[in-house]
């Protein structure tokens, strides 16, 4: 059985990102994509991806943490690193007017640039979006596509069956990470249980949110196991299937 987390974070120490990759790959989970978001993310993704280039793949992009830095500048770099480094994404990028309500239309521009940049780069695209529903349709439906298609995955999804209907109208992905697993997470399992297995991914979002049993702990990887359980008995499949599933969904949108 192999796995996929779609969504993981790194940091900067060698030695501690050998060994998040040594028991990913212990785990079951031999792909795994490792997301940037800001300079110090962007540059800890792609150590993590030139340490293990056979498992793992890198996006690279400006979360909304960034929306008020000169937009000129951070996709003048972004662009650089997506033309010299192996890139299978765009990302993370997105709105989240929970801790940040005060930048959303430095945010709302933030993300359509980078939009616009996947399609030109023909990348999809890892969204992030936080009490900002009807925002980030906004956002996706206002940007031109020129490319064969808008593709990518909301990821770390949290939100109602009937966003995520909106969503997976828009042709995206939806991802859940080990919120899922949260006892108070009922409108997250519902919105898990909704969305078609030709859609369905799984993400640890480490080093954040650690699953069930395991919540408290540095969350990595190698935990996203956790969460595939979870979901396997939530939609009655078998635990190979829900693995087989997610990991073809997700080689066909990243590689
Ligand atoms: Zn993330």
């Amino acid at each position: 059985m192999e796995l996929y987390d779609t969504h993981a974070h790194f940091g900067t120490k060698e030695d501690v990102t050998a060994g998040v990759l040594a028991r990913a790959q212990q785990a079951g989970v031999t792909r795994l994509m490792a997301v940037g978001g800001n300079t110090e993310l962007n540059a800890a993704a792609v150590l993590a991806q030139a340490m293990r280039p056979d498992a793992v793949r890198l996006a690279l992009g400006a979360d909304r943490d960034q929306a008020e830095l000169p937009h000129d500048e951070i996709l003048a770099d972004i662009r650089r690193q997506h033309a010299c480094l192996s890139c299978a994404a765009v990302g993370e990028i997105g709105l989240d007017y929970h801790y940040t309500p005060e930048t959303s239309a430095a945010q709302c521009a933030l993300f359509a640039a980078q939009l616009a940049l996947a399609d030109e780069l023909h990348l999809p695209v890892v969204i992030h979006t936080r009490e900002a529903d009807d925002a980030t349709c906004g956002v996706l439906d206002e940007v031109p596509w020129h490319g064969p298609s808008l593709r990518g995955v909301i990821h770390c999804y949290t939100g109602a069956p009937a966003f995520a209907r909106k969503l997976l109208d828009r042709g995206f992905m939806v991802s859940f990470s080990g919120i899922v697993t949260f006892r108070s997470a009922e409108e997250v399992r519902a919105s898990a249980k909704y969305v078609p297995a030709d859609r369905l991914l799984i993400e640890t979002d480490s080093p954040y949110l650690a699953p069930v049993p395991l919540r408290g702990q540095t969350n990595e990887p190698a935990f996203v196991a956790h969460t595939a359980i979870f979901l396997a008995d939530l939609r009655h499949i078998p635990l190979e299937r829900l693995a087989e599933i997610t990991f073809a969904n997700a080689i066909s949108l990243f590689g």
